[in-house]
């Protein structure tokens, strides 16, 4: 205000803000400045002595009433304050946001003028800082890169996964999403995607090249049919049902299907010793098929089966799916090239475990790491002895460990890795994704050769280092897929990774929004970066928007589910704002045991066990915060243990191809559910903090993959209504590491 009086720079610097926007645009970027530097440098000498000018300005309580009993004073603070909201409302304008800043009808309260700047400030930040992103590289809108002249169908459908009950009388819902939208593969899936909030069983239900039988709960259709979410009768009794059914089976169920045969694994001879390094066939010179029939992948598999070895790739698609879908499957054998339409065959993947496990037969791999997970989860397929050249890379120290830079090492090939991010969904497949898929595949058992031949030579024929290659990838192997699990603490862990320190009002926002986020994301199988990106979810926590119109403004470009259910996301937010608002403390438990004794404060029957609880809830939430914060624990959710039962238990050895495809049983039903039934939060103990320790003892953990039945048997039930789960890793993509490409 004074500034303007004082300092010719800050008229200057509004100057741009008072001309009409749209001749704004001259040849210069900013008139009268060399460069954008100087621009820079005079706008912050501007705002640095405005800020400190108005801070000299009297304050309210101080001398300021006296000064405001001169009308020559009044009058001037009036027609600079309305010079300065004009100044605003322009900026405003000029950005597309509410601008009323001076009309006083429309407007009258104080506090609804700084909201409309708050708004303001963070529209414009907001888009400031996805251009800085953009001028970075990100593409936050994350559109896939397509082929020049590409249109994707206009198919455009959601709520697929949705029990049709009634089966047909009712007609389905969809409601449109969005306009860039590919057709939806899940709608064609014959098993619908299990998105529940339940951990991963292994789809297997017939196990080839067995040393060890597959156990009886995945070849028993009785056992694993029935799901709790299937059975019409309260959830309590379901979850009863389904535990005395599969109580036997509990070590069965989460253990790695081929972890015998892999512990027993050891690297044939041959493939320790000087390889004679094969040259790759020319692309052009090379047959290219493309999959898409049970025929043809049958056919495949007889191939592969007779070979020592082959390549494999897949591609994979994450943001229109809660878990995720595996689109393509390239496999090359020196002769080859193959393309699986794995979203047509995604249930009949399977068939290809008879090669996959076969360990007379080498698959190689480059960073296989997701690739085994997405196998298991997609198709129920295992890998039994694995070679990946990504290990390979890093044991011979090379410069750089990506499939791009082997391309060039050794075959001299410039790949081009643009398409890694493609919508891998599209059908029909463009000639140029094909031929890039195609090139992950091709070169790679040339690249195996050499790579072993080097591993040898770096020590002079001495098989060391190779065998660290074959073991770390038979580590990779053991790998086993683990789901996404909402937990009541799954939040605290994400906000913790936002750098923001948010007070209690904040914190329950973020929790409430995290939740129904995660709920949404299963019911409409899509990722929860699609429902809501962490970062608007923040914001949107940060800001507490009283409005509807508030909670849009935090995010930009405004996803569909938050546009569509804005009443529903107000309605969380107002609930935030309920709560007693709190001085952040440094340490989050402490904050979270003044929350909670205040909730079970509301809710008072007597003090004393008010206390009580409160003390209860302070001491269990010491574990949580362990086991996020301390190092030792970090991925333990994730430890792959092995069974100790297993390892050197006498089984009768069937004869290696146990299973070949001519007596493979008929095909069961594999192990999903018929019928998708979102996970109830309703029913969900929201509040753990209500002290009631729920039958802790008896819950089943869905982080701990391999229990340790010395210790204790434990109580499954896969429909667990009580969600009182352990803490573990669960907002999904932190869990992946993308090898370097
Ligand atoms: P690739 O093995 O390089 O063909 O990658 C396989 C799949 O991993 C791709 O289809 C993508 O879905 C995913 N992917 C690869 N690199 C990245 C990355 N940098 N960020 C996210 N997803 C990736
Ligand atoms: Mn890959
Ligand atoms: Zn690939």
């Amino acid at each position: 205000m004074a500034s303007s009086n004082d300092n010719k720079s800050t008229e200057g610097g509004f100057q741009d803000g008072n001309s009409d926007p749209n001749d704004e645009e001259t040849n210069e970027l900013c008139p009268g400045f060399k460069d954008v530097d100087a621009f820079v440098k005079y706008g912050l000498g501007a705002v640095l002595s405005a800020t400190k000018a108005s801070a000299g300005l009297p304050q309210a309580g101080d001398d300021y009433d006296f000064y405001r009993s001169f009308p020559g004073f009044q009058e001037f603070c009036e027609s600079q304050g309305d010079k300065l909201l004009h100044l605003m409302s322009q900026i405003m304008q000029h950005h597309g946001c509410r601008s009323h800043m001076r009309d006083r009808n429309k407007l009258t309260g104080l506090e609804e003028r700084f909201d409309l700047v708050v708004d303001s400030n963070d529209t414009i930040l907001e888009r400031a800082g996805i251009l800085l992103d953009e001028a970075d590289g990100v593409n936050r809108s994350q559109q896939p890169v397509m082929p020049a002249g590409f249109q994707p169908p206009k198919i455009v459908v959601s709520s697929w996964n949705r029990k049709g009950s009634g089966s047909g009388s009712r007609p389905e819902t969809f409601r449109l999403l969005h306009a860039k939208n590919v057709a939806r593969p899940q709608l064609k899936f014959k098993e619908k995607v299990d998105n529940s909030n339940t951990p991963f069983i292994p789809k297997i239900f017939i196990k080839p090249n067995a040393t060890k039988p597959l156990p009886s709960y995945f070849t028993n259709k009785q056992i694993r049919k029935e799901r709790p979410e299937d059975l019409d009768v309260p959830a309590a009794l379901a979850d009863f049902i389904h535990q005395q059914r599969t109580q036997e089976h509990v070590e069965d169920m989460f253990a790695h299907p081929y972890q015998y045969e892999l512990d027993h694994f050891t690297t044939p001879e041959n493939l320790l010793s000087k390889p004679e390094v094969q040259m790759y066939k020319p692309m052009a010179e090379t047959k290219c098929s493309f999959i898409d029939t049970l025929e043809d992948l049958v056919a495949l598999n007889e191939k592969l089966c007779k070979l020592s070895e082959f390549a494999v790739d897949l591609e994979h698609h994450s943001y229109r799916s809660f878990l995720g879908l595996t689109c393509l499957m390239q496999i090359s054998t020196r002769e080859e090239d193959f393309i699986i339409d794995t979203l047509e065959l995604r249930s009949e993947m399977y068939i290809l475990n008879e090669a996959f496990t076969d360990p007379a037969t080498v698959k190689v791999f480059h960073g296989a790491d997701s690739d085994i997970e997405w196998l298991q989860k997609d198709f129920g397929l295992y890998v039994v002895n694995l070679f990946d050249t990504h290990q390979a890379s890093r044991a011979l120290n090379l410069a750089r460990h990506s499939l791009d830079h082997l391309l060039k090492h050794f075959c001299n090939v410039d790949s081009d890795k643009r398409y890694q991010l493609a919508d891998w969904r599209i059908r029909p497949l463009p000639d140029e994704m094909v031929q890039y898929a195609r090139t992950d595949t091709h070169y790679l058992l040339y690249i195996y050769d050499s790579m072993r031949a080097q591993l040898l030579e770096f020590h002079h024929g001495q098989p060391g280092l190779l065998q660290s290659v074959w073991n770390k990838s038979k580590d990779i192997s053991l790998k086993k897929y683990l789901k996404p699990i909402f937990t009541e603490e799954s939040y605290l862990e994400l906000q913790r990774k936002q750098k923001k320190s948010f007070n209690t009002q904040q914190l329950t926002a973020f929790r409430l929004l995290f939740a129904w986020r995660d709920k949404l994301a299963r019911q409409e199988d899509e990722s929860t970066g699609y429902v809501l990106p962490t970062h608007m979810m923040s914001k949107i926590s940060e800001e507490l928007p009283k409005e509807p119109q508030g909670i849009i403004a935090c995010c930009n470009p405004v996803p569909p589910l938050v546009r569509q259910q804005v009443n529903e996301l107000h309605l969380l937010v107002q609930q935030a704002r309920e709560m007693p608002l709190l001085k952040v403390s440094k340490d989050g438990c402490q904050q979270w045991a003044y929350v909670l004794s205040l909730e079970t404060k509301s809710d008072q029957t007597s003090l004393s066990v008010a206390h009580m609880k409160a003390s209860r809830i302070i001491e269990s939430f010491e574990n949580p915060f362990r086991m996020v914060r301390g190092d030792s624990l970090k991925g333990g959710g994730k430890k792959r243990e092995r069974v100790a039962s297993e390892v050197g238990e006498s089984t009768p050895k069937p004869s290696k191809k146990l299973m070949k495809s001519a007596d493979k049983p008929q095909k069961t039903e594999p192990p999903s559910q018929e019928s998708f039934t979102p996970f109830d939060y309703s029913q969900s103990d929201l509040s753990v903090f209500a002290g009631t320790k729920s039958k802790s003892n008896t819950q089943f953990d869905p982080n701990r993959q391999a229990p340790d039945f010395k210790k204790k048997k434990s109580n499954f039930g896969a429909g667990n209504r009580s969600m009182s789960y352990m803490a573990g890793k669960s907002e999904r993509g932190f869990r992946h590491n993308w090898p370097k490409r």
